[in-house]
C-alpha cells in the first residue's frame, strides 16, 4: 500500500532507526549539517555505488576522477562563481531572520509573521571561504569587519605595502588595512570544476573518442542562506556529477539520451515514474552558464522540488578555463587536423536529495494483526540489510549456535546481514521493516532437523520455509 508521507515521519524513522542524525547533535547541532548513521552511510553507499556502476563502471566512454575540495582560487573566478553563484537574500527589519527571496512571499515575513518588515534583496554568495597555510588568528578593522587567516602583507592608506607582519591573537591595529588575499581558498560549491580541470589530463593519458564523461562523486558545500526539510537543503552535501563532452553539434541527441539514461536510473532507484517531472527552465531563471536545463522535481513531502537537474552548459567553461590558464583545451579529431573546443552536457545529481526521494518512495503503512505497521519497500539492491537472521529462542544454544552458523554462510554470500535476536520475532520483524530488510530468516528446531529455515518477505509479510543452501 502506498503511503502519503510526512516529513516528521521520514526524520523520526531516520534517527530512530539510526540513518540520519543532526550534525553535532551532542553539542545542540549545527545547522544545515546532518551524521549519517550506520544505516544511512550504507543506504547512501548503495545509491552512489549504484549511480558508479551505472554510469561509469558499465559504459565504455566514461572516466572517473577523485579532484581535491579545495582548489586554486582562479578555477572559481574563471567559471563566474565569485561573482555570480549568489542567491537573493532578504532580511525581516522585525525579527532579523533572512530568507531566499525567491523561495518565499516576501509580503509576510514566515518567521516573525509580520508583514512587510523585509529590505530589498541583496546578493548573497554561497561559497565558503577560507585561508590556506599557516594562520595568525584574526583582527578587527575599523569597519568592524573581523579577518582571520594568514597575514603576510600589511599595506598603507595608498595601497604601498608597507610591511610584513605576523598578527598573533589578541594583536589590535587602528587605520586603514588591508591584507594580502592569494590565500584565499573556497570549500567547492560543485563538484564540476574539478571535472573541467582535469580534462586535459584525462585527454592527454588516455586520448578519448568524443563524446566522452568524466564523472565524480565527492562533497560540496553550499553557504545556504536557510538550510531546510532535512537534508534537502544542506550546507554541506554531496554530489554525483558528470561532465560529457560533445560536439557541438550533436548536443539535442545527446541531451536526449541522457534524459533516457536518467530516467533509467530514477527506476533503479524505486521511484514511482508519475513521482517526478523534468522541467524545463525558463532562461532568465538558468545558471549563467547554461543554455537549456531540465530539473527533475519531485514530489517530496515538503513539496515538489529538484531532485537533480539536467544542463547543456555549452563550451562556457572549457572556453574559460583556455583563455584564463593559457592552456589550450582543444581536443583533435584522431586522424585530421579538425580541432574545437567540445560542448558540455551535466547530469547532476545530488546524493541527499536522491536519498531522500528514495525514503519518500519506499515508506509505506498498512495494518498487520490489527497494529499498524511502517515498512520500507526499499528495491533490494538499496536495502542497507539485506537478510536479517535470528534463532526463534535466543535462551536455546543448540538454535543460536546454528543460526550463527547460518549468519556467517549468508555474510560470506550477501555481505549485508544483520544478526538480530533482540525482543520476540513479531520485533524483531516490526524493526527489520522499518529499516527495510527485504528478507528475514529464522532458525527454529525443524532446522536442526532438516536443515530448512524460514524466510519472511518484507513486502507481503508471507513466511516460507527454505532449504538452507537455496538462499
Ligand atoms: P536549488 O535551486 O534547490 O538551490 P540548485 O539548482 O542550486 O538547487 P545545482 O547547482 O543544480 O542546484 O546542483 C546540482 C544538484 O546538487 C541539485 O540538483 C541537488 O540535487 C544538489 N544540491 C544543490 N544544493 C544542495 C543543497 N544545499 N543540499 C543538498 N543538495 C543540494
Amino acid at each position: 500500500m502506498s503511503t502519503e508521507v510526512k516529513l516528521e515521519d521520514i526524520v523520526s524513522l531516520a534517527k530512530r532507526r539510526g540513518f540520519i542524525y543532526q550534525g553535532s547533535d551532542v553539542y545542540g547541532g549545527l545547522s544545515g549539517t546532518w551524521d549519517y548513521g550506520p544505516l544511512g552511510v550504507a543506504l547512501k553507499r548503495n545509491i552512489m555505488n549504484l549511480w558508479w556502476q551505472t554510469f561509469v563502471e558499465n559504459r565504455d566512454d566514461m572516466y572517473g576522477v577523485d579532484a581535491a575540495i579545495l582548489m586554486n582560487q582562479k578555477v572559481w573566478q574563471a567559471s563566474g562563481h565569485t561573482k555570480t553563484f549568489t542567491d537573493p537574500m532578504v532580511e525581516c527589519g522585525n525579527c532579523s531572520n533572512k530568507f531566499r527571496a525567491d523561495k518565499i512571499d516576501i509580503s509576510k515575513c514566515p518567521s516573525c509573521g509580520k508583514e512587510n518588515t523585509f529590505r530589498p534583496p541583496v546578493d548573497f554568495n554561497l561559497m565558503f571561504n577560507t585561508q590556506i597555510g599557516a594562520s595568525w588568528g584574526s583582527i578587527e578593522t575599523p569597519d568592524g569587519q573581523h579577518w582571520a587567516g594568514e597575514l603576510t602583507a600589511v599595506e598603507n592608506k595608498t595601497g604601498e605595502e608597507k610591511a610584513k607582519v605576523p598578527i598573533t591573537e589578541g594583536d589590535s591595529y587602528n587605520g586603514t588595512m588591508m591584507f594580502e588575499k592569494t590565500g584565499r581558498v573556497y570549500l567547492r560549491p560543485e563538484t564540476a570544476q574539478g571535472i573541467f580541470t582535469n580534462y586535459k589530463n584525462v585527454l592527454d593519458s588516455f586520448y578519448p573518442d568524443l563524446p566522452f564523461g568524466i564523472a565524480q562523486q565527492g562533497k560540496a558545500f553550499r553557504n545556504e542562506i536557510s538550510p531546510r526539510d532535512f537534508v534537502f537543503r544542506s550546507r554541506e552535501f554531496e554530489q554525483m556529477e558528470i561532465e560529457y563532452f560533445v560536439h557541438k553539434d550533436n548536443w539535442q541527441e545527446e541531451f536526449k539520451k541522457w534524459e533516457e539514461d536518467i530516467e533509467k536510473f530514477l527506476e533503479a532507484l524505486g521511484l514511482p515514474e508519475n513521482s517526478y517531472e523534468a522541467v524545463d527552465v525558463p532562461a532568465e531563471d538558468r545558471a549563467h552558464y547554461s543554455e537549456k536545463t531540465l530539473d527533475y522535481e519531485f514530489k517530496f513531502p515538503h513539496g515538489k522540488d529538484e531532485l537533480l537537474g539536467l544542463a547543456y552548459r555549452t563550451d562556457f567553461d572549457l572556453k574559460n578555463i583556455d583563455e584564463n590558464s593559457g592552456k589550450s583545451m582543444e581536443y583533435r579529431v584522431k586522424g585530421t587536423n579538425e580541432t574545437f573546443i567540445p560542448h558540455v552536457i551535466e547530469p547532476s545529481f545530488g546524493v541527499e536529495r536522491a536519498l531522500m526521494a528514495v525514503l519518500t518512495s519506499a515508506y509505506r503503512t498498512d495494518e498487520l494483526n490489527g497494529e499498524q505497521r511502517i515498512y520500507l519497500a526499499l528495491p533490494e539492491h538499496l536495502a542497507p540489510v539485506k537478510y536479517a537472521v535470528s534463532p526463534l529462542l535466543k535462551n536455546k544454544p543448540e538454535l543460536v549456535e546454528k543460526a550463527r552458523e547460518v549468519y556467517q554462510m549468508l555474510k560470506k554470500k550477501y555481505g549485508a546481514v544483520m544478526w538480530d535476536d533482540n525482543g520476540n520475532i513479531g520485533k524483531r520483524y516490526r524493526r527489520q521493516d522499518e529499516i527495510g530488510t527485504p528478507h528475514c530468516v529464522v532458525i527454529d528446531f525443524e532446522t536442526l532437523e532438516n536443515n530448512t529455515v524460514t524466510v519472511r518477505d518484507r513486502d507481503t509479510t508471507e513466511q516460507k520455509r527454505i532449504v538452507l543452501e537455496e538462499i
